[in-house]
């Protein structure tokens, strides 16, 4: 009886050795060597306390907060446009970049923009009372705006003087061979001009008092020349011949 118990557990034995898949012995070759690197990472360990690491815009991580770092990495990257030099220059004033920079992007509400929202919407230039306003009509195609344009830049755009919204968008963003007083005047003026207008536009539309063409020619000019002044208060000497424009 005895011996025969002894065969059955043999037999029980060989049929375990036999039962042995691939899968067991690969999953015992993964065992053994996790257990290898286990024992080597705990013979490096050292204990230290857990410290924050902030991820930058490459995926690496460090020590240091950037705040510039951190705003590359949540912001929304686009490609960059090529008129942004137009807009945010040294000695530009930001009021005037602002407004600038939000009809660059056409966001304005022009007419035009207004009757897409609203069909019942009084879409005439208020300036000019042409039936419908759009952005190239306002700046500077209106009579209005282009009598305050024509007086204040044909002088300095002589031969390439326009008043359409696209040339002189090129004019004031393309690497032109003009001198760096001029590039800067036409980029003042551009956005002066236009912070004027729609001031005055609004104001209009609001039913306060108009002001004639040649009083906003006037503040415009003097405007310009209080910049110089300024500049040459901050130390800057770039622009030294302004005033002889
Ligand atoms: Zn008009």
């Amino acid at each position: 009886m005895e011996a025969t118990l002894i065969c059955v557990y043999q037999l029980m034995q060989l049929w375990r050795i036999v039962c042995i898949t691939e899968e067991d012995v690969i999953e015992c070759k993964y065992s053994i060597r996790l257990r290898w690197r286990l024992r080597s990472l705990k013979k490096n360990w050292v204990q230290e306390d857990d410290i924050s690491l902030w991820r930058n815009e490459k995926g690496k991580y460090k020590k240091t907060f950037s705040t510039k770092g951190t705003w590359s990495c949540i912001r929304e990257m686009h490609l960059l446009c090529d008129w942004y030099h137009a807009i945010w220059f040294d000695y530009a004033t930001p009021k005037f970049s602002f407004i600038t920079w939000v009809a660059m992007r056409g966001r304005l509400t022009t007419g035009d923009r207004m009757l897409r929202w609203n069909g019942n919407s009084d879409t005439s230039c208020i300036l000019c009372q042409e039936p419908l306003e759009t952005l190239s009509h306002l700046f500077f195609e209106c009579p209005y705006s282009a009598q305050v344009w024509e007086a204040l830049m044909k002088g300095v755009l002589k031969d390439q003087y326009t008043v359409n919204w696209d040339a002189l968008v090129g004019l004031i963003t393309g690497a032109s061979s003009w001198s760096k007083t001029k590039l800067f005047i036409a980029r003042y003026m551009f956005q002066s001009t236009i912070h004027m207008v729609w001031k005055e536009r609004n104001r209009r539309r609001h039913g306060e008092t108009i002001a004639p063409a040649p009083l906003l020619i006037r503040r415009l000019d003097k405007n310009m020349r209080n910049q110089f002044t300024v500049i040459r208060r901050k130390g800057g000497k770039e622009y030294g011949d302004g005033m002889a424009f």
